[in-house]
């Protein structure tokens, strides 16, 4: 477990988890209590008598979840629960930290070494003046989980932005459900609850604002792994092997069984893996000057000059990176 004791970053990280924690509450309160129950139970509970040593047996009735509503509640848990833990996982992890001095073989192609934290570069790797070490296919530093985000926490930070997602489209589905069920039970408005609405709305708002926020990082990743390309490569205009998109997968998330789960991240990691030039396709560098003198203004589109589909998303990325990495 790392901490990286970085105020902003900090700061964005108790920000998502408030958002997560103020969905969850105010949507089991006001969605699923209100209009996902039904069924009546009765229960017997004992009430202490003013002179019995004893309890009193009295029965009561209550009203719990209907079948719906269970199934409902247990998704969104599930997607809540699953969010929250990625989201630790990618902050809190290994992204992929270089540590070792020399490369395991040493020879012309991987032996480079890093000008600032003086470690073993391999070609695939970036140094981080956030994180002031070297990252394996580092993609960029990422102030929502004050961590870099490298391959061997990539999928967890994937997984993070899927589940965030759902999560988010659920609370805002049911929060439109909720509104057409208080329409149809023909609530007086002189009956609102204030204090409920304020907190739906803003439930609401944080949900769809949140949603469209990470499904345009998610398309990122997502194009990240069918180009075999971290963000950072793409501004030296370079990308690792190539393969398909279901090996550059496996190679993130790991074995299918487990892609759905924030465990078993990256497993088989190759360290010297060479780096190729988008251009040429041919062996890019190992320690050659051109890794340290390219300009991020020589590439602003992951996909390449051919396409510019994916050139908003990436131009909007390479503010940041610009700001947040070497
Ligand atoms: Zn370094
Ligand atoms: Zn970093």
């Amino acid at each position: 477990m790392r901490f990286l004791l970085d105020p902003c970053g900090l700061c964005l990280i108790f920000l998502v988890w408030a958002v997560l924690v103020l969905c969850y509450v105010v949507t089991v309160r006001y969605v699923f209590i209100s209009w996902f129950t039904g069924v009546v139970v009765e229960q017997f509970s004992y009430e202490p008598g003013n002179w019995m040593l004893w309890g009193v047996p009295v029965m009561t009735k209550k009203q719990e979840l209907t079948t719906v509503g269970w199934v409902m509640y247990f998704i969104y848990q599930c997607l809540v629960i699953l969010s929250f833990t990625s989201h630790i996982r990618t902050a809190f992890g290994d992204p992929g930290f270089i540590t070792a001095l020399e490369p395991p073989n040493w020879n012309r192609e991987n032996g480079r070494r890093c000008d600032k934290c003086v470690k073993w570069k391999p070609p695939r790797a970036h140094h981080c003046k956030v994180c002031k070490t070297c990252v394996f296919r580092m993609d960029h530093h990422c102030p929502w989980v004050n961590n870099c985000v490298g391959l061997k926490n990539q999928k967890y930070f994937i997984l993070f932005l899927f589940y965030t997602a759902a999560a988010c489209l659920m609370t805002g589905l049911l929060m439109l459900y909720s509104l057409y069920c208080w329409f149809s039970s023909g609530t007086r408005v002189d009956d609102v609850d204030l204090y409920a609405t304020v907190l739906c709305i803003g439930a609401f708002g944080a949900s769809v604002f949140f949603l469209f926020f990470v499904i345009d990082f998610l398309t990122e990743q997502i194009d990240a792994i069918e180009t075999n390309s971290t963000l950072v490569e793409t501004y030296k205009r370079a990308h690792g092997q190539p393969g398909t998109f279901f090996t550059n997968f496996i190679e993130v998330m790991g074995p299918p069984s487990l892609w759905l789960f924030p465990v078993f991240a990256a497993p088989n990691i190759c360290w010297t893996e060479p780096l190729y030039d988008d251009d040429k396709e041919n062996d890019y560098f190992g320690g050659s000057q051109k890794a340290r003198d390219y300009t991020p203004a020589k590439s602003k589109s992951r996909s390449g000059s051919e396409s510019g589909k994916k050139s908003a998303g990436s131009r909007s990325r390479s503010r940041d990176y610009k700001q947040k990495v070497n």
